[in-house]
């Protein structure tokens, strides 16, 4: 089925909620906008794109994915560019992935027409919702579960895209600080690490909760044979500047999230002439780095938080103190340099940036 922007019927809301919110204090996650996007999937097919009222589900309590986790979701951001026009960064790659988490979860991929259509009328319609000052955007949140109200295990035949947006301020105010996990495990290759399954964040929960009482902001995962090989950090992926190298963690096996922001990160420092290297990295070459004054930088990617520098990494009983963040080269120049194209405020010559 193809469908076409004009193939989304469009119900809007009698009175708009935006007056009610206070645009000089948003935090993450908290508000929604007024409208929300809704597909359906039956019989083999995805039905016509909704666009309605942000509003409660009804669902019965057998709804399959409240049993059995067949549920996805994908984290986007649309910027308000000079003219207050919105910029999508990346969509057609959030799409992508989420197709690819789709299929590893025994679910059905959504046409790019429904996701990315779907997306830019939901976006132009709640425009006045996407903030306007530095560090916000509006946070789209695609998703899909498994709708089949059958308490029995398999695979579902019914499922709900959805598309909710939440205006957002920064994600981080401060340096995050690291505590590096080699007791429990995210991911492990033949699993799904590699998608943005509801449940990698279920599992996350607990081991966040134990060391967030330890005084620390966020995990660094491990591998899940030798619990020495870094992988990525809570919703980030990690970079870590090593002499004149930037380093990161390869994505070849399946138990990485593909970050669209570490993928833009590699191609501005490749750019640059930045020497990158994408590889296993140990623990252990880190600290060693660290002990020889040889770790520079160290930093999270991610949609919500962008660029997030990082304070100190905590493994076992000692603690890297990483040098002021004032002086760091390559985490500010990403920094700025990321803001300026989303913003709008320099040419987009690699086609990032979608209007709505
Ligand atoms: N890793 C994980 C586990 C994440 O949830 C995210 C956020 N989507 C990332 C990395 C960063 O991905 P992106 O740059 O596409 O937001």
């Amino acid at each position: 089925m193809s469908v076409s922007a004009t193939d989304i019927s469009i119900k809007k809301v009698e009175n708009s909620r935006l007056s009610q919110v206070d645009f000089s204090n948003i935090q993450f996650g908290k508000i929604y906008s007024d409208h929300m996007l809704i597909c359906n999937y039956e019989d083999g097919q995805w039905k016509q794109p909704e666009i309605m009222p942000f509003h409660n589900l009804t669902l019965s309590p057998a709804t399959t994915f409240f049993h059995y986790g067949q549920a996805i979701f994908e984290g986007i951001k649309a910027y308000k560019g000079p003219d207050g026009e919105p910029l999508i960064f990346r969509p057609r790659d959030n799409w992508r992935r989420f197709n690819k988490s789709a299929v590893r979860m025994a679910m059905p991929e959504i046409p790019e027409d429904i996701f990315i259509e779907g997306l830019k009328a939901l976006i132009k319609l709640d425009e006045n919702w996407i903030p306007a000052t530095e560090d916000t955007a509006l946070y789209i949140r695609p998703f899909m579960v498994a709708t089949d109200e059958f308490i029995g295990v398999k695979t579902a035949e019914k499922f709900s895209f959805m598309i909710i947006t939440s205006p957002a301020g920064p994600y981080y105010s401060k340096p995050v600080s690291i505590y590096v996990q080699d007791q429990y495990v995210r991911a492990f290759p033949g699993g799904i690490g590699f998608t943005k399954a509801a449940g990698n964040y279920g599992m996350s929960m607990y081991p966040t909760q134990e060391i967030k009482k330890m005084g620390y902001d966020q995990i660094l995962w491990t591998d899940g044979f030798e619990h020495k090989y870094v992988q990525e950090i809570g919703t980030m992926n990690v970079f870590f500047v090593i002499g004149d190298t930037v380093i990161t963690p390869d994505i070849k096996h399946d138990t990485i999230l593909a970050g669209v922001t570490r993928d833009s990160v590699l191609a501005l420092l490749r750019e640059k002439g930045m020497k990158v290297e994408e590889r296993t990295l140990s623990i252990d070459e880190i600290a060693d780095a660290y002990k020889a004054g040889e770790l520079k930088e160290a930093f999270g990617t991610g949609t919500a938080a962008s660029i997030a520098p990082i304070a100190s990494l905590t493994y076992h009983d000692v603690t890297m103190q990483l040098p002021p963040v004032e002086t760091w080269e390559t985490a500010n120049y990403l920094k700025k340099t990321l803001a300026n194209i989303r913003y709008g405020r320099v040419a987009d010559t690699h086609n990032w940036v979608v209007k709505a």
